[in-house]
């Protein structure tokens, strides 16, 4: 649903302008919220963007990076208070508030008008006006698509642009995940052409990783990864221990997951760490097997079909092991998940 008359009339004015994201920002997350301040604040509103975590470094080059709140729970008052005061609350790349922990609470309570934003399966119902496609490739590609139809794509200067470039192509995976239309290529022709620096943006998130970070990941591929084959299945599973002897930063396990399911004949991939906040799930798919259904029936979590997340409360191996036990009763989905 597109609510885009509503959101002219909203946005007519200048307003208190609130904008948050998911917990542990991707690129798509900063990139689509801090890609509308830019343009939000160049129509006069006054915007501050909120994150319910850190995010990693190699996003820090964004344009507005250096005015964005993060939560914890010394700021908890002004956070609360910031919300409170917000006439216009947009929430973007994701779907359910327990997305944004101790945050979420206080949207659901606040006054203002909630605008989501996002492109994930199965949305709660919280907000007032919605901008969702769950068929767009990105946040960012929504983002581009509304300030379009508000008739104001001539406001999107190259700060604003290299935003949204960054959050189309992590979410496609580079230009190659089945979500890249040919609406995504018409997008990105115009950022192109209003002077986004493609590649530069590429080695900015790309090839930003610390000697110990490609160490971790040499581990992770050469001691860890567990392989499937019976369940068309690969997995790595990561103590805390391990986070610790490789400094581990936030972002730095940020792809791993993708490496197991390069493997030929895999379809199904996960990646399994002890974080201080629980045991976090990365899942993905190639081909028909949901790792939505997958993370939602198992994990408490969603996401995408190809692409989703989850969260144990149980230790790490007894996490291995429900991933594992789960795998029989999946086997005939895995085996005959194709595109
Ligand atoms: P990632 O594995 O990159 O952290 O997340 C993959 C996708 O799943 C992203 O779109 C992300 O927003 C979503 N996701 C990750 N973790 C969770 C979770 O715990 N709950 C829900 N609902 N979605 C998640
Ligand atoms: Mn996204």
């Amino acid at each position: 649903m597109h609510d885009i008359n509503a959101l002219k009339e909203l946005l007519k004015t200048p307003k208190e302008v609130m904008i948050t994201t998911h917990h542990k920002p991707d690129a798509d997350a900063l990139g689509s919220s801090l890609g509308l301040a830019g343009y939000l604040k160049k129509k006069g509103h006054r915007v501050t963007v909120i994150t319910p975590s850190d995010y990693p470094n190699f996003l820090a080059w964004m344009s507005g990076n250096e005015d964005v709140l993060v939560y914890s729970k010394e700021n908890d008052e002004l956070v609360h208070r910031i919300i409170d005061e917000a006439q216009v609350i947009f929430c973007l790349d994701f779907s359910v508030l327990s997305r944004i922990n101790e945050m979420g609470e206080y949207i659901r309570e606040a006054k203002g008008t909630k605008v989501l934003i996002d492109h994930h399966l199965q949305p709660e119902q919280f907000a007032d006006l919605d901008y969702s496609k769950t068929t767009a490739a990105a946040t960012a590609e929504l983002v581009y698509d509304l300030i379009k139809e508000m008739g104001e794509a001539d406001l999107i200067d190259t700060h604003i642009g290299e935003c949204l470039y960054a959050g189309i192509m992590t979410d496609t995976g580079s230009f190659r995940h089945p979500s890249t239309s040919k609406n995504v290529h018409l997008i990105i022709a115009d950022l192109l052409h209003i002077g986004v620096n493609a590649s530069n943006i590429h080695r900015l998130i790309y090839d930003s990783s610390s000697e110990l970070r490609l160490r971790f990941l040499g581990y992770a591929l050469k001691d860890k990864l567990v392989v499937l084959p019976e369940f068309k299945t690969a997995y790595i599973a990561i103590s805390a221990d391990e986070l610790k002897a490789y400094d581990s930063k936030t972002g730095d396990t940020e792809g791993l997951v993708n490496f197991a399911l390069s493997i030929e004949g895999i379809v199904f991939a996960a990646v399994i760490i002890d974080r201080s906040q629980g045991v976090k799930m990365s899942f993905r798919s190639v081909g028909n097997f949901s790792v939505n259904d997958f993370a939602r029936e198992n994990f408490s979590g969603g996401g995408h079909k190809n692409a989703s997340g989850g969260i144990s409360t149980d230790t790490l191996e007894n996490t291995v092991a429900k991933f594992e036990g789960l795998l029989p009763k999946y086997k005939e989905q895995l085996n005959s998940s194709t595109n």
